[in-house]
Formats: C-alpha cells, sequence, structure tokens
C-alpha cells in the first residue's frame, strides 16, 4: 500500500518553512491505519518486544494498536507534570529553549525489550530523550518505529547503534 497518498502536507505550519506531515489523514482510513499498524508489528515481533513505550501524543497513537496486537504492555512518556506517581526526567533540545519528557518510576523492568513508537523522526531529540529514559530504567532499546522519516534532518546519526524502522520517508 502507498502510505503517502494518505498523509497531508500542510505548507507553513505551526510557523513559516515547516511542511507539517499530518497523519490524522492516514489514522482517519481504516486500512491505511491497520496496513501501518501491522507493518511495525511485524517488525516488533522479530525485535521479540516485551513492552511499547511512546512519547505524548503521536507516539500513543502508533504505539497502543501495536501493543494490543502483539498482547504486550504500553508505558506513555509524558511531559513534565502529567503522570501522577514517581517519575524520571530527561531534557532535550528543541529549535528554540527545552524541554523535558518524563516517564513512570516503574514503567519498565529491567530487562525488558522495549520498542519506541512515534509518528515522526525529525531531528531524532525526542527519540534520543525518550530511549534515555527507558535505559535509564534498565530497559533494553529492541528497536525504535516511525510511520515518517525527514531523512534531511539526520535523526538516524543522533539515534547511532539503534534499529530504526520508517514506512514513509521525506
Ligand atoms: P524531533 O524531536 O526533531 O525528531 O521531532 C519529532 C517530533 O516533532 C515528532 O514527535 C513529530 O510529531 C514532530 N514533528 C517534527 N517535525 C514535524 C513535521 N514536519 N511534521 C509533523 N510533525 C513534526
Amino acid at each position: 500500500m502507498d502510505l503517502k497518498q494518505y498523509v497531508t502536507i500542510v505548507d507553513n505550519w505551526p510557523k513559516e518553512g515547516i511542511k507539517f506531515k499530518d497523519i490524522t489523514t492516514l489514522m482517519d482510513n481504516g486500512d491505511a491505519y491497520r496496513y501501518a499498524t501491522d507493518q511495525i508489528v511485524e517488525y516488533a515481533k522479530e525485535k521479540q518486544i516485551d513492552l511499547v513505550v511512546g512519547p505524548e501524543a503521536r507516539g500513543f497513537i502508533i504505539g497502543c494498536p501495536v501493543a494490543y496486537a502483539l498482547g504486550v504492555g504500553f508505558a506513555p512518556v509524558r511531559k513534565p507534570g502529567k503522570l501522577p506517581r514517581e517519575t524520571i526526567q530527561q531534557q532535550y533540545g528543541l529549535e528554540y529553549g527545552k524541554d523535558a519528557l518524563t516517564i513512570h518510576k516503574d514503567a519498565i523492568k529491567p530487562g525488558q525489550r522495549v520498542l519506541i513508537t512515534d509518528d515522526l523522526l525529525a531531528t531524532g531529540g525526542t527519540i534520543d530523550a525518550t530511549i534515555k529514559l527507558v535505559e535509564e530504567l534498565g530497559g533494553i532499546v529492541a528497536g525504535t518505529a516511525f510511520l515518517i522519516e525527514l531523512t534531511y534532518l539526520d535523526g538516524r546519526d543522533k539515534l547511532e547503534g539503534y534499529d530504526i524502522m520508517t514506512l514513509m520517508q521525506y
């Protein structure tokens, strides 16, 4: 299936010069959403995943159906102040300034093989921070999966040494 036909490119959003890849039109189509999910599930089976981890909010949209299909759990990574119990935190750089991501301290058991999911790999900053959270809790990052990769931003370089699967490249 040619998934790109279901992605809507929105020029100059959220700011001038950005070509935003809107995946809501892919999710809106049951066949396309299921096809994309199935591709990631096959990848995850090869990697013998015990747990799926994804950053808010679109990492949930990709990761939760994968976890359901595999019969494994899903652990959310969220912005500070959103998770109710004890968390660990990781800062990461943004185009302007800094942000942080958190995960519950008991979300991962040491040695668990984790798949990290998100909708899109851009600079890799979000996933780099997510990897650090997983590893701090003793998880093994067995793979990372994205619908979309913006190859011109070289996110792969930042994630060197980790296995990356992407379904569409721009
Ligand atoms: P990064 O940390 O630079 O890899 O950015 C990844 C996050 O930013 C992803 O979770 C995307 O949801 C979002 N993102 C970055 N660039 C775009 C884009 N051009 N279109 C849609 N989402 C984007």
